[in-house]
């Protein structure tokens, strides 16, 4: 007989698979020797509680019957060498690369142009950021085999269920090399250190099946016959014609939006959020969330999401990294923009996460421009850019970031002296007047403010604000229409991903790449 069975289980029993076992034995009335074994299906945190946090978790035992190891079907590949269909796929993100192994799947070969490194040479470029502060604008925490999410945190969870279907991406994550228990955990997580071998993985699957991966060719020109798009033109001369093309360069390719502006094809601003990272010691967060002085070693480093209205605007936690490391996340040099990540253990001293207001082209209203008048499409991404220009200009170079202590920060006070913090480049006190518009200052003073008061020890010199959290969304949308998810003015133009702003993080990048994809495979074949 197999069952589910739903326990609630101390962080040490969670841990531990005989407890796990006798739990299941107590619940099913049966001795231990008919418990051949389980599966976990679903396992939470319940921290609700002061007394005891607990572990939910879901099970499925087989009883008095043998037990069968969890089997994933994998996805199937066609070769598709000599395939006469092809796709280009500008971009090689999580949306780019799904696109392409599901391209693969249904028999069309993808070609896929990327303008960075593979994951192996662009680790050197972010080393020399990191420990240099020099920013390729090639390859950076943004450009890359990969995307912006090979050195990412790797959180796999997303609220976009609607818009695919997520067991379908977790397992194609595991079929590429991730831990299984993405599989059932409530917040996956992979980790920095795990996501560049299963990224290699995909591209040497997709090179495996007759598709074609390229580094270093960065699309500058799109080759149009009347409204017609026959292929791109590449950096260095390159021409690529196609049935059709994919472009999923994400939300840092600025001058795509550009090409795609000057060349009169339909953009449209898009609002972000714009604001600062926080990081506090790890053990104020696990405190504060655990009720307790230390975690012990059962429970993972505790993570928080909170959000607050202030004077009507929306202030919010955004990529929280318990036990991470705040990144240089910049793709210009003579600019400063953070974000976080986490090794898979989370095993850093400190909790980052973003603290962000939302920023649409209303708020624009009096605000300093600089690039394009308040009604152009680039408006809010020129806005975006100068703020993180300022926030160069406040770190005095080499990528050093403006930070201030919390407290101070919320108090409009300059730090005399700033805690230790994660960030490799290294952070100065700064007059934060002079980086982020005063709207966006004031909700944010307001809304930690407002934090502190619901968390123990939240607002707390001890923590520190680093600038400028800019990148967490695009400032752009590239419209497509909703039957065939082509450009509405360009013919076989499939704008995708995190960048034409039909994703925000991983999953949802990765399951817009299958849908567009999956869209192709029926336009060719009609
Ligand atoms: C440090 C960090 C941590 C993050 N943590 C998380 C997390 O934990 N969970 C989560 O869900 N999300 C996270 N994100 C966000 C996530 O990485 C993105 O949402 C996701 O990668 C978007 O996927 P995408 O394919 O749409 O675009 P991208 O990943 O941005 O990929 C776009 C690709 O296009 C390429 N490109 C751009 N222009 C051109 C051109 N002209 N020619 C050729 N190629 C081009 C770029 O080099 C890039 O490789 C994080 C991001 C960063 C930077």
């Amino acid at each position: 007989m197999q069952k589910e069975i739903s326990l609630k289980l101390t962080p040490s029993a969670a841990a531990d698979e005989a407890s796990i076992r006798q739990q299941i034995a107590e619940h099913t009335g049966q001795g231990q020797a008919a418990i051949t074994g389980f599966h976990k299906l679903k396992q939470s945190i319940d921290a609700r509680s002061r007394q005891q946090v607990w572990i939910n978790l879901t099970v499925k035992a087989f009883i008095n019957e043998p037990f069968q190891q969890r089997s994933i079907e994998p996805i199937q590949f066609s070769n598709v060498t000599d395939s006469s269909k092809k796709v280009i796929i500008v971009g090689a993100g999580p949306a780019g690369l799904f696109a392409a192994l599901k391209l693969l799947e249904l028999g069309i070969k993808p070609i896929v142009l990327e303008r960075g490194k593979d994951v192996r040479a662009r680790r050197r470029d972010l080393a020399a950021l990191n420990k240099e502060g020099v920013v390729n604008p090639e390859s950076n925490y943004c450009f890359g085999e990969g995307g912006a999410g090979t050195y990412s945190d790797g959180k796999l969870y997303t609220r976009s269920n609607k818009r695919g279907d997520i067991n379908r991406i977790l397992n194609l994550f595991v079929q590429f090399g991730a831990e299984e228990k993405i599989l059932y955990e409530a917040h996956p997580h992979i980790g920095t250190n795990k996501l560049p071998h299963i990224i290699t993985a995909m591209r040497e699957a997709i090179m495996a099946h007759g598709g074609e991966v390229l580094f270093e060719k960065k699309v500058t020109g799109f080759m149009t016959e009347g409204n017609e798009l026959k292929g791109v033109q590449t950096f260095d001369g390159g021409l690529f014609n196609a049935a059709a093309v994919i472009l999923a360069t994400g939300h840092s390719a600025r001058d795509i939006f550009e090409l795609l502006y000057h060349k009169n094809i339909l953009i449209e601003a898009k609002p972000f959020a714009l604001g600062v990272r926080i990081e506090h010691p790890q053990s104020i967060i696990d405190a504060a969330q655990y009720h307790c002085l230390f975690r012990g070693n059962y429970l993972p480093p505790a993570s928080y999401s909170l959000v607050e209205q202030v004077n009507g605007r929306g202030v919010f936690s955004f990529c929280m990294c318990p036990g991470g490391i705040i990144a240089p996340a910049a793709t210009n040099p003579g600019e400063v923009v953070v974000n976080g990540w986490s090794p898979s253990k989370r095993n850093n001293p400190f909790a980052n996460s973003g603290m962000v207001v939302s920023v649409d082209e209303e708020s624009l209203q009096g605000q300093k421009l600089t690039g394009s008048p308040i009604d152009s499409p680039l408006a809010l991404m020129n806005f975006q850019q100068m703020v993180e220009q300022q926030s160069f200009i406040a770190g005095g170079g080499k990528s050093v970031a403006p930070a201030l202590r919390v407290v101070d920060f919320c108090n409009g006070k300059v730090s005399q002296s700033l805690p230790a913090c994660s960030y490799l480049p290294g952070i100065v006190p700064a007059d934060f007047r002079n980086i982020l518009p005063g709207f966006v200052l004031k909700s944010l003073q307001e809304g930690i403010k407002a934090f502190g008061q619901r968390m123990k020890g939240y607002y707390t010199n001890d923590a520190v604000v680093v600038a400028t959290e800019s990148r967490t969304s695009s400032p752009v949308r590239i419209p497509r229409n909703n039957d065939n998810l082509q450009h509405p003015q360009i013919r076989n133009l499939y704008p995708c991903g995190e960048g034409a702003g039909y994703a925000g993080g991983i999953v949802s990048a990765c399951m817009d790449g299958e849908r567009v994809a999956g869209m192709i495979a029926s336009v060719i074949s009609a």
